[in-house]
């Protein structure tokens, strides 16, 4: 039989009837926990939700506070309470957070407190509604992982793609110097079998040393600057502090660079003869002026190399110029940086690590170093080194003492 067209029912009929079929709705959604609660927060309705998603059945929720579903942090945070004030307040409050199953075991919930209130407006209670978050956020957690284990796995191969192409290009930067010095020993070697050694003329054994002490002195540069790479990465150089003239160190490197630059046919241009004395690293200065000499003298064959010291207002200014083949700007920055090269390796070879190890160097004295440059026009290198040594660390200078009331 049909139901009785509206018009011919009874209104109440019509009203419950429609508030029966409304709580069945509510009672029978499951993906949702739907209850409602007194003005005071105790749970007056239930639906399978509640069962489904907390665990509790009817009789076992009906006129329990509704803070058991919080967790015990969280009630000893009024957070409950702080809900119900909210919703009153506000008409409506909605949170995610853990909340906590019948048996203990916490769930991720979306939660929506509305407050219900009469024609008047009087509070009556309010309405909940809680999803069940966890399998959205365990999904949102694995994807996070897998981004991140996704990530780390790109540097690992990164790494060792790094690490595989230096180990390529500074064994290939080591056997260089070592052929042309394996040359001047087998020449010297057979002249010596020969018995022939002694009748050379000077000039000729003369240049042949000269050539193998080049290539020596060459691998030596290479070896240093990838233990330096080595000690870097372990932590840090390690300063000797003491005075030293830096125009003195200048002089001195020029002046043992003198037959590499003649070689190169660089002529010299020196400007050091004023003292500029600080509280700095002998040696670590000396690597200084060797990287960057011998980068002028690579990269600015057949043209003047300048070099020039001053001291003035507390700091030293060194200044190493060449004519060669400059930087382009946008390589300026970088070139600072570890393997960082702005040429192909076939042309020139290096590793990379000489500006790098003088930018370490200089900033531990507590300078920096700059270049000016543009292609074609030669580079200028510019190190600005503090007298005073650098500011903080075990090395520091002691500070003045303070000035006395009679001072
Ligand atoms: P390397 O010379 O072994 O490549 P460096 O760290 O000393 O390593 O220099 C890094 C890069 O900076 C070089 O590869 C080169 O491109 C550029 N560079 C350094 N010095 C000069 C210079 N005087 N003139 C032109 N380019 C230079």
């Amino acid at each position: 039989m049909s139901p009785d067209p509206p018009g011919q029912r009874p209104p109440e009929d019509l009203l419950r009837q429609s508030e029966e079929r409304y709580r069945l709705l509510v009672e029978s959604v499951k993906d949702y926990a739907i209850y409602m609660l007194d003005p005071e927060g105790h749970i007056v309705t239930w639906n399978e939700g509640v069962q489904r998603i907390k665990g509790y059945a009817a009789e076992e929720i009906l006129g329990r506070h509704f803070s058991v579903f919080y967790t015990p942090e969280d009630v000893a945070a009024g957070r409950p309470q702080r809900a119900l004030e909210a919703a009153a307040r506000d008409g409506r409050f909605e949170d995610e957070t853990w909340r906590v199953r019948k048996d203990g075991s916490r769930f991720w919930a979306d939660v929506v407190v509305t407050a219900l209130r009469d024609p008047e407006g009087r509070l009556r209670g309010f309405t909940k509604v809680t999803r069940d978050l966890t399998e959205r956020r365990r999904n949102e957690d694995q994807a996070r992982q897998l981004a991140r284990e996704q990530i780390a796995r790109a540097a690992a191969e990164e790494q060792v793609r790094a690490r595989d192409q230096f180990l390529s290009i500074a064994s290939h930067e080591l056997r260089t110097p070592l052929n042309p010095l394996q040359l001047q020993i087998q020449l010297l070697l057979r002249l010596a079998r020969a018995g022939t050694l002694a009748s050379q003329p000077p000039d000729r054994l003369v240049a042949m040393l000269e050539t193998a002490e080049r290539s020596v002195k060459q691998f030596a540069r290479l070896v240093t600057q990838l233990l330096d790479l080595s000690r870097l990465v372990a932590g840090g150089l390690d300063l000797r502090l003491e005075e030293v003239d830096l125009a003195a160190v200048a002089r001195e490197a020029a002046a043992r660079y003198g037959p590499e630059l003649a070689q190169a046919g660089c002529e010299l241009r020196l400007a050091a003869d004023r003292p500029a004395v600080g509280r700095w690293d002998r040696l670590r200065l000396e690597q200084v002026l060797t990287n960057l000499l011998s980068n002028a003298v690579k990269y600015g064959a057949g043209k003047p190399v300048e070099v020039a010291v001053a001291a003035g207002e507390g700091k030293a200014v060194l200044t190493v110029r060449d004519q060669g083949i400059g930087i382009a700007a946008a390589d300026q920055a970088r070139i600072f940086d570890r393997f960082e090269r702005a040429v192909s390796g076939y042309e020139y070879g290096g590793l990379g690590l000489g500006l790098y190890i003088v930018r370490q160097i200089v900033e531990a004295l507590g300078g920096d170093v700059r270049v000016d440059s543009a292609p074609g026009a030669g580079a200028t290198f510019t190190v600005e080194l503090p007298q005073a040594g650098p500011a903080d660390g075990p090395h520091a200078p002691p500070a003045a003492p303070a000035p006395g009331p009679g001072a």
